[in-house]
C-alpha cells in the first residue's frame, strides 16, 4: 500500500510538472523519409484501415470509403493524409463533419482534415473518408493501377502508391490491421491481402489481421478463378489465376507449399495466417504484396519461374512481416529476396552462388558510386539494393560462418515480427547474435562504403 501511495505521489506530481498541455498544432505533412520526404504523416499512428471500395470494371470507375482508427500522437489541430486522383465527397472524424482541403505533394496530393475540436494527444480517434474517382484518371504522381485485358484491375502499390486507390497514410512505418470490402460484379471475383470473410452480394470482405504496411495492398477485381491448397502445418493457401487458364497453372500454384516448407527450414513459421499468388495478365512484373502475392503472366513462360516465386515469398518475412523502418532501409527487403532465390537457384540446377557473387563483386563498385551504396541508397530499384544487398549477406556469411549466418538472419524476422526495422537495428541485431562486436565495423563498410571491402574469393 506504501509503496503504491509512493508512486501515485511521484505520478501527481509528474502531472503537475506537465500540466500545461502542448497547444495543439497540424501533424506534419511528411514523415521526412529519406528518399519520399512527404510521404506519410506525422501525428497518429493508424491501428487498423476499414476499406470500401466498389469498382465497375470496364469503365474503371470507383467509389467508396477509408474508415481508420488512429491514436494522436500529439495534440492535432488538423493532420493530413496521402491521396491521389480522389473527388472527396465526404469527411467525419469520431463521427461529426470536418474540413478538409487538397494541396500539391510531392507524389499526389494532400490531403489536410480539420476536424471541429482538436484531438489530444494519445487519444484514440476515428476519421472517415468517402470518396470516388476513375482507375484511369490522371495521376499526379505514379499510379499503382495495373490493367489488364479482361477490364479489371490489380493494385501494384509499392513504394508510394496505395493512395491511388484511396486516402492512407502512405509510409511503410505505419504498419496496420486491415478490414476491405471490395464489391466485384458478377462474372469477377474479388481479392484483398488477408482471409475471406465472406461474400455477400457481390461484396467480398477480407480480414487482415496481422499489421501491414501500405505499399502491399493487394486489392483486385479481375476475371480469375480461386484455386486451393494447403502449406506446411496446414497452412491455407489461396492462389487466383486467369479464368480459363486453371489447368496452366494449377500445377505451377501447387509448387508453392515445397516453397514454404524450403523457406520455413531456414526463417521459422511462416508469418502470416494464409498465402497465394495471382497470377495476373494485365502486369509484367511480380510483387509481394502481403499474404497474396502478385506475378505477371510472363513470368510463367521462363524455365526459371520458381526462383521468382520463391524471391517474392521470402519478401513475406522480409519486408512484409519485418517491414523497413524508411524506403533508405530497402536492401533489408531486396538483399534477403535476392539472396534466398540465389540460393534456391542453386540447390535446383542454377548458377553457384559463388560465381554469382563473383560477378556483383565486380560491378557493384560502380554502382557504389553512382547510385549509392546498398545501405544508402538515392532511389529504389537499384542493383545495389537488390544484387548489392544479396552481396552484404554473402559477405556477413563467409565473415560469421554459416551457422551464425542462420541464427542472424532466423533471429532478426523473429525479433521484428509484425514491426519495423532499420539498417542500424540490423547492424546492432547481428553483431549481437554473433557475440562478434567487430561485425558492426564489418557490416558498415559493406553497407555504406564507396567501395568493397575486400572478400575472400572475390
Ligand atoms: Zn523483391
Amino acid at each position: 500500500m506504501k509503496r503504491k501511495f509512493a508512486l501515485l505521489a511521484i505520478a501527481a506530481l509528474l502531472s503537475t510538472a506537465a500540466a500545461v498541455p502542448a497547444e495543439p498544432s497540424p501533424g506534419s505533412p511528411g514523415l521526412g523519409d529519406p528518399l519520399f520526404p512527404t510521404l506519410g504523416n506525422g501525428g497518429y499512428d493508424v491501428r487498423h484501415y476499414d476499406v470500401s471500395f466498389d469498382f465497375t470494371p470496364v469503365t474503371y470507375d470507383f467509389s467508396g470509403s477509408v474508415r481508420f482508427t488512429a491514436k494522436a500522437t500529439q495534440a492535432l489541430s488538423a493532420f493530413n493524409l496521402d491521396t491521389d486522383g480522389h473527388t472527396i465527397d465526404a469527411v467525419t472524424v469520431n463521427g461529426g463533419p470536418a474540413t478538409w482541403s487538397l494541396s500539391p505533394g510531392q507524389s499526389g496530393q494532400e490531403l489536410t482534415v480539420t476536424p471541429a475540436a482538436p484531438l489530444p494527444e494519445h487519444v484514440p480517434f476515428e476519421a472517415e473518408i468517402r470518396f470516388h474517382g476513375n482507375g484511369k484518371a490522371p495521376r499526379a504522381g505514379l499510379t499503382g493501377w495495373r490493367f489488364g485485358p479482361d477490364g479489371g484491375f490489380a493494385a501494384a502499390a509499392q513504394s508510394s502508391r496505395a493512395d491511388t486507390f484511396f486516402p492512407v497514410n502512405d509510409h511503410p512505418s505505419d504498419k496496420a490491421t486491415w478490414t476491405f470490402r471490395v464489391t466485384a460484379p458478377e462474372g469477377y471475383v474479388a481479392t484483398a491481402n488477408g482471409e475471406l470473410r465472406g461474400r455477400r452480394g457481390g461484396v467480398w470482405t477480407f480480414e487482415e489481421r496481422e499489421p501491414m504496411a501500405s505499399e502491399l495492398i493487394g486489392i483486385a477485381v479481375v476475371k480469375g478463378t480461386y484455386l486451393y491448397g494447403e502449406g506446411p502445418h496446414a497452412l491455407p493457401l489461396r492462389h487466383v489465376v486467369p479464368q480459363g487458364q486453371e489447368a496452366r497453372y494449377a500445377p505451377i500454384v501447387a509448387e508453392t507449399a515445397g516453397q514454404i516448407a524450403w523457406a520455413e527450414a531456414r526463417f521459422g513459421r511462416f508469418p502470416f495466417s494464409t498465402y497465394g499468388i495471382h497470377v495476373y495478365p494485365g502486369y509484367s512484373d511480380a510483387l509481394e504484396n502481403q499474404t497474396l502475392s502478385l506475378f505477371g503472366t510472363g513470368w510463367f513462360d521462363r524455365p526459371a519461374y520458381s526462383n521468382t516465386m520463391v524471391h517474392e515469398l521470402v519478401h513475406q518475412w522480409f519486408g512484409d512481416s519485418v517491414t523497413p523502418a524508411t524506403w533508405q532501409d530497402a536492401w533489408l527487403n531486396e538483399g534477403p529476396a535476392v539472396y534466398y532465390a540465389a540460393l534456391w537457384a542453386e540447390e535446383h540446377g542454377g548458377q553457384s552462388m559463388t560465381d554469382r557473387m563473383r560477378g556483383v563483386y565486380a560491378k557493384l563498385d560502380q554502382v557504389r558510386a553512382v547510385d549509392g551504396p546498398p545501405g544508402r541508397p538515392k532511389a529504389l530499384g537499384g542493383y545495389n539494393i537488390y544484387d548489392g544487398g544479396a552481396l552484404v549477406l554473402h559477405a556477413l556469411r563467409t565473415e560469421a560462418g554459416d551457422a551464425a549466418f542462420d541464427r542472424i538472419m532466423r533471429r532478426w524476422v523473429q525479433r521484428h515480427k509484425d514491426g519495423n526495422a532499420s539498417t542500424e537495428d540490423f547492424i546492432a541485431h547481428a553483431a549481437g547474435t554473433a557475440h562478434r562486436p567487430d561485425l558492426d565495423g564489418f557490416l558498415r563498410a559493406w553497407l555504406y562504403g564507396a567501395q568493397n571491402p575486400p572478400l575472400e574469393g572475390m
